[in-house]
């Protein structure tokens, strides 16, 4: 199974499975994943919550911390 890595109009970098069509992000926002411009692909749900951790920190320079309650 691959996760496909993605960003909300709003900058969170979200991921879901490739078979998922749409996605909520914590902004409220319903994204349609099939239209979203694929920035990564994993291989596991792992990989991708590492991928997406990096990709935030690299995003906001490491000084957002992010909970696991914005989940
Ligand atoms: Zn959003």
């Amino acid at each position: 199974m691959n996760y496909l890595i993605y960003r909300c109009d709003c900058g969170r970098v979200l991921y879901s499975k490739e078979t998922t069509k749409t996605k909520k992000c914590t902004c409220g926002k319903t994204l349609n994943v099939k239209k979203r411009r694929i920035l990564k692909i994993a291989q596991s749900s792992t990989q991708a919550t590492e991928t997406v951790q990096q990709m935030q920190e690299e995003i906001y320079g490491g000084s957002i911390f992010r909970t696991a309650n914005e989940l």
